[in-house]
């Protein structure tokens, strides 16, 4: 028998275990449940790990809530509504997934998923069908420049308080 160690996931605090995706930050080892939580990791360490006894956004428990809304020009078809919710429920940080005829409304926690990733499973899920719908689903999804609010998290450990 070997020890049975677990750890949390730092992006999401999933339970992880020692076979998990690792990385090395700050000659500190960290399992993570997911690629997309190690991606999450990567690009933006300061959301997640504190700094000189400040603790992150993340160890704050802090949330971004977001929803975007893509606008197709037709319906989307039953069976590719239920792949896109289904994949993008599987996501680590979507927390909710709406198709209404030809809208998608995702809400998600800026914290733990991003637009791109977001956008990529959209796109994969999409090409299953065909390529073109999944340009169709690439080309719908509005852009907004998040790697403001991305870089604050990171950085605001002595600014930002709660109310
Ligand atoms: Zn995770």
């Amino acid at each position: 028998m070997t020890m049975n160690e677990s750890h949390h996931c730092p992006v999401c605090n999933m339970v992880t275990d020692i076979d998990c995706i690792s990385s090395d930050y700050r000659s500190e080892r960290f399992y993570f449940c997911s690629d997309q939580c190690l991606e999450r990791f990567t690009d933006n360490p300061g959301i997640y790990i504190g700094e000189r006894g400040i603790p992150s956004a993340k160890q704050r428990g802090e949330r971004r809530i977001k929803r975007r809304t893509l606008l197709l020009d037709a319906t989307v078809p039953d069976g590719i509504a239920e792949n896109i919710i289904t994949e993008l429920e599987a996501m680590m940080g979507v927390v909710e997934v709406e198709i209404n005829a030809d809208k998608i409304n995702i809400t998600y926690d800026l914290i733990e998923v991003t637009t791109k990733q977001i956008e990529a499973v959209l796109e994969k899920t999409g090409n299953k069908t065909s390529k073109k719908y999944g340009e169709i689903l690439k080309r719908a999804f509005i852009h907004y420049n998040e790697e403001t609010i991305l870089d604050n998290l990171e950085h605001n450990g002595d600014t930002h308080s709660h109310h």
